[in-house]
């Protein structure tokens, strides 16, 4: 079926549909274009919660010539924009075109999905940029392999992690997801489909990974593997001294494969029996209880907890895992007594947020706001992050897990459009402040959370740390200038090549669309 996309005018929207500039918008899809209040009122949402912009129409693409036809349709007219929208869990309104089109991804999501035994790893697997990292999970587990970096929620499409870096306990050894990507189908601002590799159209294939979505619109990307595994030993450990944590953290993740473990995460949480900042978040499961009593009378107001996970087969014998676990914990100086450990399958183990959705569904967390702060801090900066703001701003949390844990900057492509800490040193800190509050007045206003957000990066500044956002959001040119620093140029020039018309990706705030 074509569909052609009549111009449709709400009675209650027709001022805004006045002036568009679209009339006659002919997309000759062979998906949908969908004008209707419920599906604007939807794309207008994100996770975040915090912003609203209502496009014109949302088109949900049969595949990548869909989303051709859209980015051309916008070309033809003055002032149409185009955003990606893939499971709309930005923060700040980063998929969101005011005004203009929003293409759905999740609706291509399962167009496409192929393995591939050779090439890079233990094979290959070619998926749709709308296909949610839960699904490509699944269908490599019917192979017997999976892919080698996560984000800890799967519930993200592949075009929207691979847009931003895409990072968990894994990116130590294997890199961010962009570093797991070997080939991108991609159509440009220019409404050209163009597959990329760092062999073929070089520029475009690093420029699109961590491009924010302002230089193509990936629709495949074929993602290296590795074997799958069928158990993981899920360990925490506790520490009350912050230099103590960083060093173990830090000695875990540049040890050679083999001598270490195959996931390192870490976090902060406050020194009481809070349900949601304090003890009671550390244990694995039911069973297991946080003992205060392990702790010295002197520990601070905030702890740290490295969480692990070793890669096991399920017809290991308990005695050789429990062998391997006793040797790599047995170096690190974690508070004796406050060690959990379970053992999971593997598929159980990638999935453990999506039960923490669940729950937090049942009980109004999800759909609150949620004003959450990623930063990468350099290793030089961290004691003084640990100082000034877990100590200091945040020292009764935030509502939910405050990430930390080091990863290295040798598993980052430097020709990508991500941006890491400018110090030059091989390890930095992933931090991330991921709130749940209940929605005011039961919880804090989202504008309080947001001023904690400030106050936190003024806090970095006045204290010199070096930072950079990660999932970025500016108001203004200048201080985008100022996030990419000396990328700024780089970035600059590939807009220019890839989107000259700045039709893409207007919910950045990067770049205004030009006529
Ligand atoms: P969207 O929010 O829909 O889009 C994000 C940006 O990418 C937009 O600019 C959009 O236009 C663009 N975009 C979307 N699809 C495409 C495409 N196909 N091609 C080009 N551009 C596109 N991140 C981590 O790194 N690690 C984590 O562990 C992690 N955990 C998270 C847990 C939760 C509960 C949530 C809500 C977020 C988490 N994130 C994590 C952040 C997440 O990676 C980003 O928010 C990501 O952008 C969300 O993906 P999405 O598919 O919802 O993209």
């Amino acid at each position: 079926m074509i569909a052609y996309a009549e111009r449709f005018v709400h009675e209650n929207d027709t001022e805004t549909r006045q002036d568009d500039g679209v009339s006659g918008l002919d997309l000759q899809l062979q998906g949908t274009l969908d004008w209707s209040a419920a599906a604007t009122a939807s794309a207008a949402r994100d996770f975040g919660g915090l912003r609203s912009a209502k496009p014109l129409a949302v088109v949900r693409p049969a595949g990548p010539d869909d989303v051709a036809r859209s980015v051309r349709a916008a070309l033809r007219s003055p002032s149409l924009t185009v955003a990606a929208r893939g499971n709309g869990h930005s923060i700040n309104g980063q998929a969101m075109s005011d005004g203009g089109l929003v293409v759905d991804m999740l609706a291509a999501g399962a167009a496409h999905f192929q393995v591939g035994r050779a090439g890079c790893g233990a094979g290959y697997a070619v998926v749709a940029g709308g296909a949610l990292w839960e699904d490509v999970l699944e269908q490599c587990l019917r192979y017997g392999l999976a892919p080698r970096s996560y984000t800890d929620y799967l519930g993200l499409t592949v075009g929207g992690t691979l847009s931003n870096a895409g990072v968990s306990g894994q990116a130590f050894r294997h890199g961010p997801q962009t570093s797991n990507v070997t080939e991108l189908e991609v159509v440009t601002g220019q409404g050209e489909t163009v597959v990329c590799s760092s062999r073929d159209n070089s520029e475009l294939f690093f420029a699109v990974l961590g491009g924010l979505g302002q230089f193509g619109i990936i629709t495949k990307a074929k993602i290296c593997l590795q074997p799958a595994p069928d158990m993981v030993r899920w360990i925490r450990v506790v520490y009350e001294d912050f230099g103590e944590f960083t060093r173990d953290a830090e000695s875990l993740v540049t040890r050679p494969d083999g001598d270490t473990f195959d996931y390192i995460e870490g976090f902060a949480f406050v020194n009481s029996d809070d349900p949601v900042n304090g003890w009671p978040t550390v244990p694995l499961g039911p069973d297991q209880r946080f003992d205060p009593t392990r702790l010295s009378p002197d520990a601070g107001s905030v702890l740290y907890c490295l969480e692990l996970g070793l890669h096991h087969r399920s017809s290991d014998p308990p005695s050789s895992v429990d062998s391997v676990v006793g040797r790599l914990l047995g170096r690190l100086g974690f508070v004796e007594g406050l060690e959990f450990r379970r053992d999971v399958s593997y598929a159980d183990f990638l999935l453990r947020v999506k039960h923490a959705e669940q729950h937090a569904k049942a009980t109004g967390l999800w759909d609150a706001p949620h004003p959450w702060l990623n930063l990468f801090v350099s290793k030089a900066g961290i004691a003084d992050f640990d100082r000034t703001v877990f100590k200091g701003v945040l020292k009764d949390g935030v509502g939910g897990p405050m990430l930390v844990y080091p990863m290295l900057r040798c598993r980052w492509d430097k020709r990508t459009s991500v941006v890491l800490p400018e110090e030059s040193g091989e390890i930095f800190y992933l931090v991330a402040l991921l709130r749940y509050t209940l929605p005011y007045p039961e919880g804090p206003s989202a504008d309080r959370l947001v001023a904690q957000n400030h106050e936190i990066l003024r806090t970095c500044d006045e204290n010199k740390i070096d930072y950079k956002l990660y999932l970025p959001y500016y108001q203004s040119q200048k201080e985008w200038e100022r996030h990419f620093g000396n990328q700024w140029a780089r970035f600059v020039e590939r807009k220019a090549r890839f989107d000259p018309m700045a039709v893409l990706s207007p919910g950045q705030k990067i770049f205004l669309r030009s006529s």
